[in-house]
């Protein structure tokens, strides 16, 4: 079997997130992968299976406490009961071993949160980490759905070119922090306490510079415009987080990168519009095909496509493209394009088309029609 999906990865929730996130998030995806919703597709139950049991763990404290301490290894061996799932009894426990791995796995790795806090400031030698950026990008559904390469263009703290990154100028060196003889921590006294703090000269590096780099004032880094490609994966959705990793600022005094979190923003398309995995268009029809059938050419995202309407089509109806949708992201499977018929009237009539039309009407009469007559049954009331 496939290694085991982070619990919170699979809730699309944060380390940190509360209970109210986690069972919101738990809520929405559940919804989302319910099986009654998704009848022909077996890797929806899988995920809602999953989505399950990584919810009965977040959702109790101490379980939640040892997932974060072992992770998955934490519940093997049926130690925790073997994962119980909340969804109650659960009628698609002989599909578990069937569908195993169901098609995840990949992926995830690319859309990990912000993580608050934690080892960020500094690393081992005390060296300030650069800061996390965000870079809102817009791109086309067109782009979301076939995925892309975008090269962005930033600005940010890049490693100074003059000073190597060190901070240190000509005929300089570090030497020993004068405030905290080179502890980093400064400890002063309030009243009974001692309090200790991070040197407020050499901010807790425990070290200065005798003679700093000119171009940077000693901070080891310039602004620059940088050139960033990105990747942008097929099916991603509006609002999800690509994190570059060592892409923000650089560290003080070659200290690590920061990370850049690219934002995504799908555009408004002048056709279509996405609900999930799936695509939504109107197509307007004449009166006469509608009335007759036959051949529509409708949009799709990679083309024109052609479809057959049967004879008295209805304004209204709405025809499936099977996997004419957008792809989704874990799992690969296409989403269907949903296109709504709109059978138009037709304006500008000349006199002798007016006559027709005329004649057809006289000839066909107003009960002909499938709406007439239980329209007119139930408004029998009203007309009396
Ligand atoms: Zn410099
Ligand atoms: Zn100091």
């Amino acid at each position: 079997m496939a290694a085991k999906e982070d619990y919170y990865e699979l809730l699309g929730v944060d380390r940190s997130a509360t209970g109210d996130q986690i069972k919101k998030a738990y809520r929405k995806l559940a919804v989302k992968y319910h099986p009654d919703k998704n009848p022909d597709d077996p890797s929806a139950e899988e995920r809602f299976k999953k989505i399950g049991e990584a919810y009965e763990i977040l959702m109790d404290e101490n379980k939640r406490a040892a997932y974060d301490r072992y992770g998955h290894a934490a519940f093997e061996g049926g130690g925790m009961g073997g994962g119980r799932s909340t969804a109650g009894a659960d009628p698609f426990d002989i599909f578990r071993e069937v569908f195993g791995g169901g098609g995840g796995g990949g992926g995830g790795g690319i859309f990990e949160e912000f993580f608050g806090g934690g080892a960020r400031g500094r690393d081992a030698s005390g060296r300030q980490r650069g800061s996390d950026l965000r870079y809102d990008l817009q791109i086309t559904l067109e782009e979301a759905a076939a995925g892309c390469e975008k090269a962005l263009e930033l600005e940010k703290l890049v490693s100074c070119k003059t000073c190597n990154g060190s901070g240190v100028g000509a005929g300089g060196k570090m030497v020993n922090c004068r405030t905290c003889g080179g502890a980093g921590q400064v400890i002063s006294s309030r009243g009974f306490f001692q309090v200790q703090q991070t040197c407020p000269d050499c901010r807790g590096a425990g070290q200065t510079i005798s003679q700093p780099c000119k171009t940077c004032n000693g901070d080891g880094r310039t602004k620059e415009t940088s050139r960033i490609k990105l990747r942008i994966p097929a099916g991603i959705n509006e609002g999800s987080r690509l994190r570059s990793s060592g892409n923000g600022d650089a560290g003080v005094r070659g200290g690590p990168a920061g990370d850049l979190y690219v934002v995504i923003h799908i555009k408004e398309h002048p056709i279509f519009e996405r609900e999930e995995e799936d695509l939504y268009c109107e197509v307007p029809v004449s009166f006469g095909k509608a009335a007759l059938g036959g051949e529509l050419v409708v949009p799709t995202l990679e083309g024109k496509a052609s479809i057959k309407i049967p004879a008295g089509t209805q304004s209204g109806t709405t025809f499936r493209l099977r996997a004419k949708g957008i792809q989704d992201l874990s799992t690969g499977r296409k989403g269907d394009l949903h296109v709504r018929v709109q059978v138009e009237v037709p304006t500008k009539l000349s006199s002798e088309q007016k006559e027709q039309i005329e004649q057809f009407s006289d000839s066909v009469g107003e009960e002909n029609s499938p709406l007439h007559e239980s329209f007119f049954e139930k408004a029998k009331k009203f007309f009396k």
